[in-house]
């Protein structure tokens, strides 16, 4: 039976002093990872043969203090350098973009297996030798158990302090068929779409979508705001002006969690519904080289909030602990084409997909995930007669300031029973999504 690595971000709930020890910490780390670009800096004007060997680095640094950095803390971040100096070096090799890496004021520590421990909430840290052991208290309980958690990472997340916890999990030994295939289709309005025999799990993402407005008519709000207070270049901006920056940057990060959260709540709901219905192979239509594609300003901003890499990411992530395979496959045509006749068929324009040749109708993200199973050898779809309906994230609490322009349109609706005033009835529009498909589960 097979791992994979998981990790989580967990807060911390820290006194002054532990806080200032944690930063100390980072800035050490820092220090460290400036240094030995510095090194090589210096080796390379002199024309020396720059160091990347994690080996040749721990003989280099043997002796050095950092801080209250203990020895493997500080090996921690040389292994990373080392691994980020060979990713650059072959990336390089194969003509791809890659920078080496840069300074940072603070960087993340690292404690590996037996050098912390952890107690439910109390996490206790090594450092330098002659320096008391830090003691830091979590917000939450890890959600592994404990004797799965390899590694513990200090980070800063959007001005705050965190730290990832890392396990081993391992894969869950369930009852999938990998000759079950189902197709999953990624979509803007619903994350996930998915289609398996006569079956189909619609996931709505109209939660996530009303807190992206909201963000960003309030993003907006504060760039107005904030436009008059920015100083020019070279100068050092006010601190009213750092202050609202500062505001700026943990309402994107609360904004990034909340969309993150939804997205894994989702990619949870389809892997629970692809072990209930046994299937064992995921086809997901690849939606990868969409962006810049010149399709306006709007359609751009809309593909670049979509975060469809963290979709596809939770999924597979997720089917990976399930003993899922997930196979990516080019998903060009599969929503205009008819799953039925297999003829080419114009996009639809809302969300309901009617086929011209041979009148089939359906879910137009659902007749992609079905064009997408078809794909893949075994994934034979037929005709959709139950769809489950789920939801992901919870709607904001505060309300869509676009709401107010639905609230008039009822307004001036007439009471039902009455005859209908030109042009406006209570019939649901056809083409305005989910009012033409009843939520069955
Ligand atoms: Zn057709």
């Amino acid at each position: 039976m097979g791992v994979v690595f998981r990790t989580a971000r967990i807060g911390l709930r820290l006194t002054p002093a532990q806080t200032r020890r944690c930063f100390a910490l980072l800035v050490a780390a820092g220090d460290v990872w400036a240094t030995l670009i510095e090194v090589n800096e210096a080796r390379f004007r002199r024309g020396a043969r720059p160091i990347a060997n994690y080996q040749e680095w721990c003989r280099e640094i043997a002796g050095v203090r950092a801080g209250e950095l203990s020895v493997t803390a500080m090996r921690s971040v040389v292994r990373r350098y080392s691994d980020a100096f060979f990713t650059t070096a072959s990336r390089k090799r194969a003509g791809e973009p890659a920078r080496y890496p840069r300074r940072r004021r603070l960087f993340p520590v690292r404690w590996y297996h037996e050098t912390f421990s952890l107690d439910s909430r109390r996490l206790r840290l090594s450092t330098a030798r002659g320096s008391p052991e830090l003691r830091v208290r979590l917000a939450r309980e890890p959600p592994y158990p404990l004797e799965q958690i390899r590694s513990v990472t200090l980070l800063i997340d959007a001005g705050r302090l965190a730290v990832d916890v890392t396990a081993a999990v391992p894969v869950r030994s369930l009852d999938v068929d990998p000759q079950r295939v189902g197709g999953v289709d990624l979509g803007i309005i619903h994350p996930y779409g998915v289609a398996v025999d006569d079956q189909a799990l619609l996931v709505s993402g109209r939660a996530i979508r009303a807190e992206e407005r909201l963000h960003l008519a309030d993003s907006k709000a504060r760039a107005r705001h904030m436009s008059p207070k920015a100083p020019r270049r070279g100068q050092r901006g006010s601190r009213r002006w750092r202050k609202l920056r500062a505001k700026q940057r943990q309402a994107e990060a609360l904004h990034r969690r909340r969309v993150h959260q939804a997205q894994h709540q989702a990619a949870k709901t389809v892997i629970e519904w692809a072990i209930e219905h046994r299937v064992g192979t995921l086809v997901v239509g690849d939606p990868q080289g969409i962006t810049h594609a010149g399709k306006g300003k709007k359609q751009n901003w809309r593909l670049h909030a979509w975060r469809r890499t963290h979709l596809m990411g939770a999924l597979i992530d997720k089917a990976a602990v399930a003993g899922i395979r997930v196979v990516r496959v080019d998903e060009r045509g599969t929503s205009s084409t008819c799953p039925e006749c297999h003829q080419r068929v114009p996009k639809p324009k809302g969300r309901q997909f009617t086929c011209p040749h041979c009148g089939h109708r359906g879910h137009r993200d659902l007749i992609a995930a079905r064009n997408i199973a078809g794909l893949h050898a075994g994934g034979t779809t037929n005709t959709t007669v139950f769809v489950t309906h789920r939801r992901a994230g919870h709607p904001p609490a505060r309300r869509d300031r676009r709401r107010h322009k639905m609230d008039q349109q009822r307004q001036s609706c007439p009471a039902p029973g009455r005859p209908a005033v030109d042009g406006e009835s209570l019939e649901p529009n056809p083409f305005e999504d989910q009012t033409t498909t009843p939520n069955i589960a």
